[in-house]
């Protein structure tokens, strides 16, 4: 299987952590005082982290058919926390946006 390539560097990129999880994040239709949309948690996948040796540009990927956890399941919060707790959580959102 072709691994993800860094196209800036022209290099495969590398595996840096195995197993970590993905939380998917999606508008809840809501807006802040500035108008910005706010997000809430949707589904949690698993992947890797992936990294370019050359730059050292990341990407998650090498996910699952099918997401690990979703929002409305009981155990959904624990199981994000225990990823955080190790250092194994990212986040992603559909649309770019500000930087806290
Ligand atoms: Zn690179």
């Amino acid at each position: 299987m072709a691994k993800p390539v860094c196209i800036k560097c022209e290099t495969f990129m590398r595996v840096r952590k195995v197993g970590v999880a993905l939380e998917e994040r999606i508008p809840t239709g809501a807006v802040n005082e500035t108008g910005d949309a706010l997000y809430g948690p949707y589904k949690l996948w698993a992947g890797d982290l992936l990294a370019c040796p050359t730059c050292g540009a990341e990407v998650v990927a090498a996910f699952g058919m099918y997401a690990i956890a979703e929002h409305y399941e009981e155990q959904y919060a624990r199981t994000v926390a225990g990823y955080a707790e190790k250092g194994m959580l990212y986040v992603a959102y559909d649309r770019p946006r500000a930087h806290p």
